[in-house]
């Protein structure tokens, strides 16, 4: 079970925060000073931090620095004032995420959920993780680097999006992926936009490969949950 600290000194919204991740599945432990909660994040193996900036005995920005500086785990700051958000991202303080209070607690679980699917695949040692440069599986071949598909030989022309949605369905195969998430990873957090732009994408990457819904080859359609790349 994933771990998740939540550095926060004002108590209510950190057992709200508590709760719903508890609710979501997580271990979650509170910490409401910014000095011990470093020294927990630094020493103890959590798998995500929620961070608020205002904080006794060290602020959330030297926090999140003296985190980022030893560790790679992801870093959610939650903080009121827009701001001082600004300024964490400005000072490149290496936080993964923002979230501005009052926030809807299910979206910070949603948030926390993708942070930790994207961190557990950038750490991921599984054997059947296709992370070579180039990526190649029944007449398909995937050029990472220099961003081509071909096809049985012959090359297609997928645009941005289609190429980075594909590579990442075929990097990770058998892991079936809402179409929540998928537009989450490839269209970032912040964009503004449906989700239904998951399914179009799909299904012009299928028209490209020469896949087929009914009888994939490649890229399934689990009904109701979402997508998965076939083994
Ligand atoms: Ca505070």
């Amino acid at each position: 079970m994933s771990r998740i600290l939540i550095i926060e000194d004002e108590a209510d919204i950190a057992d709200l925060e508590k709760d719903y991740l508890e609710r979501g599945g997580f271990e979650a432990e509170i910490c409401n000073a910014g000095d011990e909660g470093m020294k927990r994040a630094l020493n103890e193996d959590f798998d995500l931090v929620i961070l608020d900036l205002m904080l006794p005995g060290k602020d959330g920005f030297e926090v999140c620095k003296g985190i980022r500086e030893a560790k790679d785990v992801p870093i959610l700051i939650v903080s009121a004032r827009k701001d001082d958000i600004d300024k964490v991202e400005g000072l490149g303080l290496g936080a993964d995420d923002y979230l501005t209070k009052p926030f809807s607690p299910s979206e910070m679980v949603a948030r926390v959920k993708a942070h930790l699917a994207r961190y557990t695949r950038l750490t991921s040692t599984e054997s059947h993780k296709n992370d070579s440069d180039i990526i190649e599986l029944r007449g398909i071949q995937i050029d990472k680097p220099a961003r081509r598909v071909f096809v049985d030989g012959e090359e297609k022309i997928f645009t941005t999006k289609e190429f980075d949605l594909l590579t990442f369905l075929a990097e990770n195969p058998n892991h079936v992926y809402t179409k929540d998430e998928l537009f989450r990873e490839i269209w970032g957090m912040e964009s503004i936009g449906d989700i239904a732009t998951v399914t179009v994408h799909i299904k012009k990457i299928r028209e490209k490969l020469g896949d087929d819904s009914a009888t994939p080859r490649f890229i399934e359609t689990i009904w109701g949950v979402g997508y998965r790349f076939k083994i």
